[in-house]
């Protein structure tokens, strides 16, 4: 049985509504495809070092108010 299910989704480049079956889906042009492979290739997207630096500052927060009471 043929998938056609369309999930709405946003371009994450410039958040216009996306369907699945676009071309160049998860894009809604080439345009922003290309300005995608752009951030990544900077080195713009860096997920795995946002979530180490929010689990430092949470071990650090309780040591910092132990010490000022
Ligand atoms: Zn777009």
């Amino acid at each position: 049985m043929p998938r056609k299910r369309t999930l709405k989704l946003r371009c994450p480049i410039c958040k216009k509504p996306v369907k699945s079956g676009d071309a160049e889906f998860p894009f809604c042009s080439d345009r922003c495809r290309t300005i995608d492979l752009g951030k990544w290739a900077s080195g713009a997207y860096v997920i795995p070092s946002v979530e180490d630096a929010d689990e430092q500052i949470r071990e650090v927060t309780p040591e910092d108010s132990d010490e000022e009471s």
